[in-house]
């Protein structure tokens, strides 16, 4: 069927809106009338190549919410009718050794990993690249039923986009990696998006003192209305000075990295504790986030770095317990919602997110 996708015609190059064929869904996808897919600072860099450069065209967005519109043969999870979102996680295929135990996706024994035939063409011939499989930024797409959740009938699209990847990879985070517990103290370096989700994952699990670390005194003001104690400009003051004053010498027992940039992985380790943990969850260049700084010595008291991909999270198991926080009022994912824009207005809406918008919108369908 044509529909309306955003795509870049070349590597780096702007967004364009146009009509192409989308193919009908594969029999283990669903058919997803896009409602709402917000912007994640990890479609800009897919698009720029940053994450594998690629020739011609292709089109990304992966925060989606939508409504299922046709399912394939082998489809059981959902059925036309239903609200979703769609996220790149993936629910494990729930019976291997590994999914018992509770791993998450990454270890399925089952992932299906076969390459799908492209499921959009433009007019003129050419398929469409897609990074992540799927492509948010238009009327409709094709998600692999493992992909999906289901979204309670007073969840917002809006609020499900935001619980596909950006919400969850600061907040889950926290809880499935750094599991504080309460009267711990608490850091995030960068105060975006995630850094601000991962706020709201100290708040709920009782961390004190909280720290939110950026360079942009907007950002600091945001920080303390999601649950930071203290804040801490490294432009004005030194960060590793500033966290040890305030937790008497000892560092954080945890802290969270939601920035790329050099020295702010080595600055955040620094001012985590002896015996605490440092989790990186922002995205990072590979040629200048190398390890090397680090000496192993530096270890030996039990100091832990590790990392999170969309907050570790297994998919049907933690998508409905935010939900429910949310319904609660223990998370405000409303106020991390900047503008809103039409998927015609694609690249204005890109523009504004790398001038900083928290996260911004884009309407796909009304
Ligand atoms: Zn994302
Ligand atoms: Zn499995």
């Amino acid at each position: 069927m044509k529909v309306k996708l955003a795509l870049a015609p070349e590597m780096g190059r702007k967004l364009i809106v146009e009509e192409v064929e989308l193919a009908d869904p594969e029999p283990n996808e669903a058919r997803i009338k896009v409602m709402t897919c917000s912007i994640c600072h990890s479609d800009i860099h897919a698009m720029m190549g940053e994450h594998g450069e690629y020739e011609g065209a292709s089109a990304v967005g992966h925060e989606i919410s939508g409504i299922v519109d046709a399912v394939g043969k082998n489809v059981t999870y959902v059925k036309p009718g239903d609200r979703v979102l769609c996220s790149l996680m993936s629910q494990g295929c729930g019976v291997c050794d590994k999914c018992l135990e509770g791993r998450i996706m990454w270890f399925c024994r089952n992932i299906d990993r076969s390459a799908k035939p492209n499921q959009y063409t433009r007019l003129n011939g050419e398929p469409v690249k897609l990074p992540y499989g799927f492509a948010g930024f238009s009327t409709y797409t094709n998600v692999n039923e493992r992909r999906i959740v289901k979204l309670d009938d007073d969840i917002s699209f809006e609020v499900g986009s935001a619980l596909a990847c950006g919400f969850i990879s600061g907040f889950a985070a926290v809880l499935n990696r750094c599991k504080i517990k309460p009267g711990e103290s608490f850091a995030v370096t960068g105060c975006g998006g995630v850094g601000l989700s991962a706020l709201m994952g100290a708040r709920v699990s009782g961390a004190v003192p909280i720290i939110a670390i950026d360079t942009q005194q907007v950002k600091l003001d945001a920080a303390v209305k999601f649950g930071a104690t203290h804040t801490v400009n490294p432009k004005a003051v030194d960060p590793v000075k500033a966290v040890l004053d305030i937790t008497d010498g000892y560092g954080v027992d945890h802290s969270i990295v939601a920035v790329a940039g050099p020295g702010i992985k080595r600055s955040t380790f620094d001012l985590t504790a002896g015996d605490g943990q440092m989790v990186i969850v922002g995205h990072g260049h590979p040629n200048d986030e190398g390890m090397g700084e680090f000496n192993f010595m530096e270890f030996l008291r039990g100091k832990r770095i590790t990392g999170s991909v969309l907050g570790a999270i297994s998919l049907r198991r933690d998508v409905p317990k935010c939900m429910e926080m949310y319904r609660r009022g223990m998370v405000d994912i409303d106020a991390l919602f900047t503008n809103r824009f039409k998927l015609d207005d694609i690249q204005a809406a890109i523009d504004d997110s790398e001038r900083g918008a928290l996260k911004n919108i884009v309407i796909c369908n009304e």
